[in-house]
């Protein structure tokens, strides 16, 4: 049996800074679950899939492998053999993965991904849906937040220090509306987990 944390909460709050310190402390890896989703929604994009059709879009499913890998240290995000880290991060592909992690196969074929990462090895996940849904069981789950302001201020730093042009008030409203989506999908809805999440893993 491994030991796993889960991180989970809106977008912008911390998780994946305080989830690789954590894994780094505890030498044991990160798994970034929000960039697989990413990398989903880019193998989408680029192959002009309408992200807004669920039929579309799981049709195209089986194309896109997608798995994270570690190199020396660094994250890499795979998408059918390319690393396509440096390229998921942008608005396109922020909004791209918010739309497509709703669909109900989408999830089925990455928490499966996620659930055999965590079987193998000791790790710290972060995600919407991992206290939930993806490790029920986990050793320790954090649900991490902040006010959608103070966390749209945040992502408004990073994208400055990186030399993009941006606009805080546009960043906050998407900020905002990516957190509706996950909190109101019918699929694992981002939400705190509690004792009956427990329970899950009793079941399956
Ligand atoms: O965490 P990050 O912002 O990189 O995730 C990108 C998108 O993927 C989020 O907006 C969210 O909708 C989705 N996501 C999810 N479940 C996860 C991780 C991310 O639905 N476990």
């Amino acid at each position: 049996m491994s030991f796993t944390i889960a991180i989970d909460g809106p977008a912008g709050a911390g998780k994946s800074t305080i989830a690789k310190l954590v894994a780094k402390e505890l030498e044991c890896i990160y798994v970034d679950t929000g960039a697989m989703y990413r990398a989903l929604a880019l193998y989408m994009v680029r192959k002009g899939v309408d992200i807004h059709d669920e039929k579309k879009v799981e049709a195209e499913l089986a194309g896109a492998d997608v798995s994270l890998m570690y190199d020396k240290g660094e994250l890499k995000v795979m998408l059918n053999g390319e690393n396509v880290a440096g390229i998921i991060r942008t608005p396109e592909v922020s909004e791209a993965a918010s739309v497509v992690s709703a669909y109900r196969q989408v999830r089925k074929e990455l928490v499966r991904r996620q659930q055999l990462m965590a079987e193998k090895t000791d790790l710290v996940m972060d995600g919407r849906d991992i206290g939930t849904c993806v490790l029920p069981s986990a050793d320790l789950k954090i649900y991490l937040t902040a006010d959608a302001r103070v966390r749209g201020e945040r992502r408004y730093k990073e994208l400055l220090e990186k030399g993009e042009e941006c606009d805080l008030e546009e960043i906050i409203r998407d900020v905002i509306e990516r957190d509706r989506r996950d909190m109101t999908r019918e699929e694992s809805p981002l939400r705190q987990a509690d004792e009956k999440d427990k329970k899950k893993t009793a079941l399956r």
